[in-house]
C-alpha cells in the first residue's frame, strides 16, 4: 500500500457512515467497513459502474466527474432481513493528484418509517372522524327535508346524532390523552400513589356500567397496601380502560375480577413488583390478534368496537402509560374462556 492509499484508507475508516472514494481513474480506491457491508469487500479496485449499479447513484457520480461540485441522491439497500433507504451525498475531492469522488450514505430508513407512521395516523384519524360526521350530516339533511314534520323520526334521528357526537367526542378525548401521555413518556412520575385506593375508586365509578352489563365486578387484594411512585390520573386511566374493555368485550362471562398481588421478584422487571390482573370470562381473543392489540386503531372487530363506543385507542394509551412507569403489559387469552390483561409495575 502506498502512502497516499494509506492516508485515504485511514481517513475513510474514521467516518461512521458508509463511505466510498472513487479515484481519478474511475475505480474505487477505498471503502470503509459499513460500505463493504453494502457492496461487498471486493468492490475496492473495481470500476464504480460495475460495483455500485443503481442508475441514480451512477448519474450523480458521473455528474460530479463532469464538473458538478456535489450531488445528493437516493440509494435503496437490500440488507438480508429488511430494505433500507439511504440519502447519498456525492462530492468532488482531490485525490492522487486528480479529480475524484467521495460518497457518504446516510441511513434514512428510521426517518421514513416514522413519516409513514405519521401519515397513516392522520389518515386513520380523518377516517374515524369522517364516518360519524357523514352520518350526522345525512341525518341533518333528512331532518330539514323529508322528516321535517315527523315527530317520531325526529326524536330517533336526534338520538342517533347524539351517539355519533359522543363517539367523536370520545375519539378526540382519547387522542388528547394519547398525545399527553406521549409527551410525558420520558418524564418519571413522582407522585406517591395508593394503588389499592385508585383501584377501589375506579371500580366504584364503573359500578353502574357493570350493573347495566349484568356483570359482577370485584376486586381481590392479595396485598392490603401498595404505595407506588406513579402518576395517579394515569394509573386510573389504565385501570379504567382495562376494566371497561373487560365489561365491553367480556360481559358474556358474567364476571370481571381485578386481582392485585405484590411479588418479591418479578422476572419481567427484574425486581420487586405489583401485579394487577384484570380478568374476564368472556369470548376471549384469538392468539394472532394479541401482539397487535396495543397498536393505535387496531380492533379485533371494528363494527363491534364502534357499537360499544370504542375508539381503538384505549390499549395504545395503556401501553404508553405502563411504559412510562417502567412496567410491563401482558395479555393471556383463551378463546371461549376469557382474557386476562396483566400490568406489572415496579415498586420498592
Ligand atoms: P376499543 O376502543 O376498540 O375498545 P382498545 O384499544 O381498548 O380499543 O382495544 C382494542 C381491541 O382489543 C378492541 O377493539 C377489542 O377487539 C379487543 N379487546 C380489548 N379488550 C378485550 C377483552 N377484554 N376481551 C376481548 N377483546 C378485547
Amino acid at each position: 500500500m502506498t502512502q497516499a492509499q494509506f492516508e485515504t484508507d485511514s481517513l475513510i475508516r474514521a467516518i461512521p457512515q458508509a463511505s466510498i472514494i472513487v479515484g481519478p481513474g474511475e475505480r474505487i480506491l477505498a471503502a470503509n467497513e459499513p460500505a463493504t457491508k453494502l457492496f461487498g469487500q471486493e468492490c475496492v479496485g473495481r470500476h464504480y459502474i460495475t460495483a455500485l449499479r443503481q442508475p441514480a447513484l451512477l448519474d450523480a457520480i458521473e455528474a460530479v466527474f463532469r464538473g458538478a461540485d456535489h450531488k445528493v441522491t437516493r440509494f435503496l439497500g437490500r440488507e438480508t432481513d429488511h430494505d433500507t433507504s439511504y440519502s447519498v451525498t456525492v462530492a468532488m475531492i482531490l485525490v492522487n493528484g486528480g479529480r475524484g469522488v467521495m460518497m457518504t450514505f446516510e441511513d434514512q430508513t428510521a426517518i421514513e418509517t416514522a413519516e409513514k407512521m405519521r401519515r397513516d395516523f392522520v389518515a386513520n384519524v380523518s377516517h374515524e372522524l369522517k364516518t360519524p360526521l357523514t352520518a350526522m350530516l345525512g341525518f341533518l339533511e333528512t331532518l330539514r327535508g323529508p322528516a321535517k314534520d315527523d315527530e317520531k323520526a325526529r326524536s330517533r334521528f336526534l338520538s342517533i346524532m347524539e351517539s355519533e357526537a359522543e363517539r367523536m367526542s370520545s375519539l378526540v378525548n382519547d387522542l388528547l390523552s394519547l398525545s399527553k401521555v406521549e409527551e410525558k413518556e420520558r418524564i418519571r412520575p413522582l407522585e406517591t400513589v395508593d394503588l389499592i385506593g385508585v383501584i377501589t375508586s375506579t371500580i366504584r365509578a364503573l359500578g353502574p356500567v357493570a350493573e347495566a352489563a349484568h356483570v359482577v365486578l370485584e376486586a381481590d387484594f392479595k396485598t392490603p397496601q401498595v404505595t407506588l411512585q406513579a402518576d395517579e390520573r394515569q394509573l386510573q386511566q389504565v385501570l379504567s380502560n382495562l376494566i371497561s374493555n373487560a365489561l365491553k368485550y367480556g360481559a358474556s362471562g358474567g364476571r370481571v375480577d381485578v386481582i392485585v398481588t405484590a411479588e418479591a421478584y418479578v422476572p419481567q422487571i427484574r425486581g420487586r413488583g405489583v401485579r394487577i390482573d384484570v380478568r374476564d370470562y368472556g369470548e376471549g381473543i384469538e392468539e394472532h390478534h394479541i401482539p397487535r392489540l396495543t397498536e393505535r386503531f387496531y380492533r379485533v372487530d371494528t363494527h363491534r368496537s364502534r357499537e360499544v363506543g370504542g375508539t381503538g385507542l384505549g390499549l395504545a394509551i395503556v401501553k404508553h402509560i405502563v411504559n412510562r412507569h417502567r412496567g410491563r403489559l401482558r395479555v393471556v387469552s383463551q378463546p371461549g374462556e376469557g382474557t386476562t390483561f396483566t400490568v406489572i409495575l415496579p415498586f420498592d
